[in-house]
């Protein structure tokens, strides 16, 4: 299944603001949500950017032993979702985390799990981003997301709870 493509509007490599440790980050082409506070409108368009299959995609993310997962980012990678959950799992099953930041919201992609990948996706993602940047919300202090309407949703907590768990950064105390 790695012979499926995907549209990508570019790969970071090393990065580390699109979730904890360092991570390669896939930034995917096409978005219709048209969200007016996107900074990212040219990746809107779905037949922009590079067709790429998964296969040669893995070869470009530059995983390493200190790569601790990989993050899919926009774009909204849940119009790839068939090819963005082959290749999440190609990464879960090489031990990575996989955080995916989507303009949908829960609620919604729950109630349309059955559209083709998006349960897929969802059962591979590690913690879902939820929703659009919206600068009315806009907060410098939160970590990875820039308004406080989006939430950090750990998914397969989320789905056997039936109430949304959010991630929270561990603490880290240093004695000097
Ligand atoms: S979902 Fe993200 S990439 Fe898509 S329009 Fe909204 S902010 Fe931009």
């Amino acid at each position: 299944m790695l012979d499926l493509t995907v549209q990508i509007a570019g790969i970071a490599t090393e990065s580390v603001v699109d979730g904890p440790g360092l991570r390669s980050t896939v930034f995917f082409q096409g978005c219709s949500h048209a969200c007016p506070d996107c900074h990212n409108p040219e990746t809107w368009d779905p037949s922009a950017g590079q067709l790429i299959t998964c296969r040669d995609l893995l070869g470009k993310l530059q995983l390493n032993p200190l790569t601790t997962g990989v993050t899919f980012s926009g774009g909204e990678p849940f119009l790839q979702a068939a090819a963005a959950a082959e290749l999440g799992k190609f990464l879960k099953q090489q031990g990575l985390s996989l955080w995916v930041y989507t303009g949908y919201v829960w609620e919604y992609l729950l109630a349309n799990s059955g559209n083709p990948g998006f349960g897929a996706l969802l059962e591979v993602t590690d913690v879902l981003v939820d929703g659009p940047f919206q600068k009315k919300y806009r907060d410098l202090q939160l970590a990875f997301r820039g308004s406080s309407n989006q939430r950090l949703i750990k998914v397969s907590e989320s789905i056997k709870t039936g109430a949304i768990v959010e991630w929270q950064p561990t603490a880290v105390i240093i004695n000097l």
